[in-house]
Order: structure tokens, then C-alpha cells, then sequence
């Protein structure tokens, strides 16, 4: 599986977080499917582009420094969010030479052409083009990245090199047999699924965004460069983001970083269980309701796993990428688990909740690491209230059982002949 990793020039927003959630959700569902070693997940960096060279101008620091410092925080980042590292993580700047290999096949087939010491790929030397996305050659526009129309062929022809700039950092600039410039966008993921995953492979993913001219022009690339090449076998792209209703821009105010919200003491988990519940092709509003309800979810299902320290989760239940009726599952589940006075079944209950938020990434932490101290004491006195409760029901199974749990808390009970109990640590 091949998934378009991030630009490495700013820190990374909910949207991007959305992605990559979705495609973690792919992989852990795959490696359960196909077994771990059968899946290679190739996400790349883009750390050499128009953007990155804007913004580090922009701090007045090197392109190195840049990339450096937003790689390290987008890796912490998703890391919150509980997802997976990839299997290769591959930059793009590290495979300048995959990348030659590509265009100088494409210039040998007559799919690209040099104009004004750039090299352009002929989107009218491929008869499938702009299939992905259901385009016409005849209605393509030019996207606002090209500049130098004049050189051109065909205004929808884009650039796989592009010469340096006299004011380009270094660590932007590379040789090539067209001159010094840096790659296009677009040949860089053509180069590194190639390398990584073959001219043919099954999965790509990446936002719906991308499809066009993005992905779009990917496939072109590979399948003219590499005989009988249908590139990827299937296509998944995750739907958009909003947030509170309106779409996110620096302008409007409303762009949410994931470290923000970090910062703000929301914890990944509930927002990874946000960006989880609603289907991954369907837009999706990121709301501070949904979090706190999140959150509440949450705290409802560790309370559960607190209550039983002692479960192994075997296999999970959710077998689909249909993460909205997996959640709907998880609180029936919760649900029963609270209604359920048999603790056989309870427990059963318990470890069927744990596998299955596992699978989704979701129950990473300890119960004493989700909740506050406060939290946890007020969990524990909820405990002993139960177990009364249980008692006066002369529930004797249920009530030693809870007296056996708060034992893994190191909470000992004692029961007053006047019928009241006490508890102490240990
Ligand atoms: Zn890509």
C-alpha cells in the first residue's frame, strides 16, 4: 500500500491527521487480514517543494532545518494519535536518482519534452489520461502551480523538473542531465512506489483532494514509463474536512493543528476516535461537541478496562472499514457490559470491548494513564459503591469480584461488623 505522506513545511493540521488515521486504520485491518509480515505500507515525505522553500524563506532558516524540525513533529504527532509507523517512510530528496530514471524513460517514449530548461510530461501522449478522476484532456484547466505557460504544449502539461532558482537553498537544488533544478511534485511518488512497491502494486491511498491533478498524474507517469503498468490496483481516497461547518483556512481562523489540540490537553485518543466516526469517504465536521463526547466515550469504556485489569483481549470484532457502525457496536457492547450482573459475562464482555478498540487503535493506554489521580480515585470510591450495592443484593460473585479488582489497585477492603466498609492502599 502506497499512501501520499505529508509536506514537510508546517506543522500538521486535523485534515492531514484525518488521512493518515484512515490509512493506519487500512493497515492494522490488513496486517489482522494478511498477517504483518505480508503488508508493506510505504507512506513518503515530501521534503523538496515550492511550499517548504516559501516557508523556510519565510523563518529565515534552511530548508534542512525545516523539514527536520516538522518531520520530527509530525512523526510525534500521529505517534498521539496512536497510529502505526509505516513499513518504509522514504524521502523524496533521497530518491532524486529514481526519480531521473522515470523522466529519462518518459522522454525516451516521446511522453515528455524539455521547453525553457524544464521538462514537462505530454498529457496528450497518453490516451488514459485523467481516467482517475473522469476527465476530458479537452476540459483541463491549469492549476494555479504552473507558471510558465508559454513553454507548453498543452496548458494541462505539467513539470516533472523544473531549473533552479538564482536564490534557491542548496539542500533545494540537485544535478540532473536537464541542469540543476529540483523534481516536480508529482514524480516523486511515481519514484517511490516504484522503488519500494514495484511498477505495479494494490493499494494507493490519500485525500480525496489529491485525485486530480495529483494521483491523476502519478498514474500517468508510471503506467507510460513502465510497459503494461496499471500502477495501483485500487484507489482509496478519504473525504474531506471541516471544521465546525466551515472549511479550514488560516484566514477564517479556524485552522486546527493536531499540536494545538495537544497543547490543549485533548488527548489523541479522542481525537482519533473523532476522526473515526464518520465514515472514511464521507466528509467529516471536527467539532469541540464531538470531542468532548469522545472523550466521555472513552472515559466510560477505560473505566471498563480498569474494572478488569486482568483481561487478555483475543481476537477483534470489527472487521470492515465501516468505523461508525464498529463504534455503534462498541457502545452496545459497553452498554451490556454495564447492565450485566453475571461475571463471567462481564468479563467476556471486557475483553470483546478491549479487542475490538485495539483493532481501531483505541485502548493503547492503562486506565492510570488515561484518567487523572483525581479521576481514578473517584473511579475506585464508584467501585466500592457498587460492590455495596451488589452485597445488599447478597450479589456475593459480583461483590468479590470487585473486591478482587481494587486488590490490582493495590486498594484493600475492610468490612465493619456495623455493615460499612473502609479501604485503605497499600
Ligand atoms: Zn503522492
Amino acid at each position: 500500500m502506497y499512501v501520499c505522506g505529508p509536506t514537510v513545511y508546517d506543522y500538521p493540521h486535523i485534515g492531514n491527521a484525518r488521512s493518515v488515521v484512515v490509512y493506519d486504520l487500512l493497515f492494522r485491518l490488513l496486517q489482522r487480514v494478511y498477517g504483518v509480515e505480508s503488508i508493506n505500507y510505504v507512506r513518503n515525505i515530501t521534503d523538496v517543494d515550492d511550499k517548504i522553500n516559501i516557508a523556510a524563506k519565510a523563518r529565515q532558516i534552511t530548508i534542512n532545518k525545516l523539514t527536520q524540525e516538522i518531520i520530527e513533529i509530525f512523526t510525534q504527532d500521529m505517534y498521539s494519535l496512536g497510529c502505526l509507523a509505516p513499513t518504509v517512510e522514504p524521502r523524496a530528496t533521497e530518491h532524486i536518482e529514481e526519480m531521473i530514471f522515470i523522466i529519462k524513460k518518459l522522454i525516451d517514449k516521446n511522453h515528455a519534452y524539455i521547453a525553457n530548461n524544464h521538462v514537462y510530461f505530454s498529457i496528450k501522449s497518453d490516451p488514459s489520461y485523467g481516467k482517475l478522476a473522469g476527465r476530458e484532456i479537452e476540459e483541463m484547466i491549469p492549476g494555479s502551480r504552473i507558471n510558465i505557460e508559454k513553454n507548453k504544449l498543452h496548458p494541462g502539461d505539467f513539470v516533472l523538473w523544473k531549473p533552479q532558482d538564482a536564490e534557491d537553498d542548496v539542500s533545494s537544488v540537485f544535478d540532473s542531465p536537464w541542469g540543476k533544478g529540483r523534481p516536480g511534485w508529482h514524480i516523486e511518488c511515481s519514484a517511490m512506489s516504484y522503488k519500494y512497491l514495484g511498477s505495479d502494486f494494490d493499494i494507493h491511498g490519500g485525500g480525496a483532494d489529491l485525485m486530480f491533478p495529483h494521483h491523476t498524474n502519478e498514474m500517468a507517469q508510471s503506467c507510460c514509463a513502465f510497459e503494461d503498468s496499471k500502477y495501483a490496483n485500487y484507489w482509496v481516497h478519504n473525504g474531506f474536512l471541516t471544521v465546525n461547518g466551515e472549511k479550514m483556512s488560516k484566514s477564517l481562523g479556524n485552522f486546527t493543528t493536531v499540536r494545538q489540540l495537544l497543547d490543549n490537553n485533548i488527548r489523541g485518543e479522542a481525537i482519533r476516535l473523532v476522526l473515526l466516526l464518520t465514515h472514511y469517504r464521507k466528509p467529516l465536521d471536527f467539532n469541540d461537541k464531538a470531542l468532548s463526547d469522545a472523550k466521555k466515550t472513552l472515559d466510560g469504556f477505560y473505566r471498563i478496562v480498569l474494572e478488569n485489569p486482568a483481561i487478555v483481549p483475543q481476537q477483534g470484532q470489527a472487521d470492515d472499514l465501516n468505523t461508525p457502525a464498529a463504534i455503534t457496536t462498541l457502545h452496545e457492547i459497553s452498554k451490556a457490559y454495564n447492565k450485566e450482573n453475571d461475571v463471567f459475562k462481564k468479563t467476556n464482555y471486557a475483553q470483546k470491548l478491549k479487542a475490538s478498540c485495539n483493532l481501531l487503535g483505541l485502548l493503547s493506554n492503562t486506565p492510570q494513564q488515561w484518567f487523572s489521580n483525581e479521576d481514578l480515585d473517584i473511579n475506585i470510591s464508584n467501585l466500592i459503591n457498587e460492590r455495596n450495592i451488589a452485597k445488599n443484593n447478597k450479589n456475593w460473585a459480583v461483590a468479590d469480584q470487585i473486591r478482587n479488582q481494587l486488590k490490582n489497585y493495590n486498594i484493600i477492603l475492610e468490612d465493619k461488623i456495623d455493615g460499612t466498609t473502609t479501604w485503605r492502599k497499600l
